[in-house]
């Protein structure tokens, strides 16, 4: 049995890849390296109940509430945080950190993660914020206070959430958004159209179909006052969040032969290809899921998060010879929650697939739709491949992830050499009623 798993990227992923490490009977040295200094902690709160109701920026109660509990089993395991990864000799099996320090390895689990993208327009600097790290959430609650005028660049799941908690703080807030409709990606326009009037109605002005093209300063001390939007329209603002989607952390692979075009490439056992003993987790990782197609992708969900750090220590402790490597296919069912203003909102499967889309419960147009309740069924084809609920009561969650969970489940068929997608389903039984077709099958 070989020496030391290296882990880098000290986030979801990399905890738990090292908890099934362990688990998995892997119990000789693992090191997990992290960028920042905190031990692994929580995300999601970072948009939602941290952003609001608390000053300071020293953080430690912050970092406290948000660290993860980490099992017994890893107790011994060394954290080298403060200090990230700056190369990588995949061939030769070791790994540079920023202070020189080389670690070799035997097994090597890529969880770097996301950082935010950056909107490329010109302006002051101070007052502008974007929103991945504690570091970041507290910086920017320190500017959340009542009365105060926020422009959120970007409709998408962050810029929305971001939007209804300034809101709920008092912030007078607008969302500048380039497509049509809010988080459309990843619900559908028809959806994006009823969260944008929850929000509306909730206080928070939306500006669709433009981008903003510059930022207004005061002058001599460069302190944000404004956006300028693409037709020269001019919104006053305090501060500004930066939500334009996120990039891989791969560059310190850079020179490894590796196709790191959208993160790492891996195979379905979280294997990246060629590379023995090299496996990858969380959002960097693009990985085919046969419950769809063959196709790599990245999924940016904390569930998934966990799926995936899951399989990466199965293969890895296989490969390292602690378990035998005898697993079938590999097929998380994604899903994720958002909260904005109580109102939850669920998606399971792969919405953003679909390319039709059927109301299964609730009422699109009522004045207040999302409190009410609404699911919608996304189909591929004919295949049902997402559901999105908002407002639904938690005990019809199970229903309606057991609805899309049995449309995609994948053939037994299914090979790596031989993909073969979910079996065919439409709407059919779904809840007693019959659906309401939104954007209809042309059959
Ligand atoms: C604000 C926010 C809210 C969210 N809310 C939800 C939600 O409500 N529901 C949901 O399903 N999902 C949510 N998510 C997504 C979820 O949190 C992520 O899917 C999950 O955190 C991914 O975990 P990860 O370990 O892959 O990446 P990360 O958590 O990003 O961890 C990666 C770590 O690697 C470190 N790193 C990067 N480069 C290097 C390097 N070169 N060397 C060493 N370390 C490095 C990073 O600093 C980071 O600490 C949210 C994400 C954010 C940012």
């Amino acid at each position: 049995m070989a020496g030391q798993v290296v882990i880098v990227g000290a986030g979801l992923a990399g905890l738990r890849a090292a908890e099934h490490l362990r688990a998995a009977g892997w119990d000789r040295a693992i090191t997990v390296v992290g960028a920042e200094e905190h031990l692994p902690y929580n995300r999601p709160p970072l948009s939602k109940d941290l952003l609001v109701g608390g000053t300071g920026t020293a953080g430690a109660a912050e970092a406290h509430a948000c660290a993860y509990r980490r099992s017994k089993s890893v107790a011994d395991v060394r954290w080298r945080l403060g200090t990230p990864v700056v190369r990588a000799s995949l061939r030769a099996r070791s790994v540079t950190l920023a202070d020189g320090t080389v670690l070799t390895y035997d097994g090597l689990v890529v969880a770097t993660g996301l950082r935010p993208s950056r909107a490329a327009i010109p302006g002051p600097d101070f007052g502008r914020y974007v929103l991945r790290t504690l570091d970041d959430a507290l910086r920017l609650r320190e500017r959340l206070v009542p009365g105060c005028s926020v422009v959120v660049v970007g409709g998408g799941f962050i810029g929305c959430e971001v939007a209804a908690t300034a809101r709920t703080a008092g912030c007078e807030v607008t969302v500048v958004e380039a497509g049509a409709e809010p988080m459309e990606r990843a619900i559908g326009p028809e959806l994006g159209r009823v969260l944008r009037r929850h929000h509306e109605d909730n206080g928070v002005r939306f500006v669709t179909g433009r981008i903003v093209s510059e930022l207004l300063s005061d002058g001599p001390c460069e302190r944000v006052t404004g956006a300028v939007l693409d037709d020269g329209t001019a919104i006053p603002a305090d501060l500004i969040v930066e939500s334009v989607g996120s990039r891989p952390n791969v560059e310190w692979l850079d020179g490894n032969g590796l196709d790191l075009h959208d993160g790492v490439e891996c195979d379905n056992w979280m294997r990246v290809e060629g590379l023995p003993g090299v496996v990858a987790a969380g959002d960097v990782a693009r990985f085919p899921n046969p419950r769809y197609d063959d196709v790599p992708r990245r999924v940016e969900h904390w569930g998934v998060t966990g799926d995936t750090a899951r399989r990466a220590a199965a293969t890895l402790a296989a490969h390292l010879g602690v378990r035998s490597h005898d697993d079938g296919p590999f097929t998380p069912l994604p899903s994720f929650w958002s909260d904005q203003y109580g109102v939850r909102v669920q998606s399971y499967g792969a919405p953003a697939l679909g390319d039709r889309c059927v109301l299964l419960d609730g009422g699109l147009d009522h004045p207040r739709a999302l409190t009410g309740g609404v699911a919608m069924a996304y189909y591929r084809d004919r295949q049902m491949v997402g559901v999105v609920l908002a407002g639904i009561p938690a005990s019809r969650h199970r229903h309606y992830r057991e609805l899309v969970a049995d449309a995609t489940v994948p053939s037994r068929a299914w090979t790596p050499e031989r993909p073969e997608r979910g079996r065919a389903s439409w709407p059919g039984d779904v809840g007693g009623r019959p659906p309401e077709v939104i954007r209809p099958l042309t059959v």
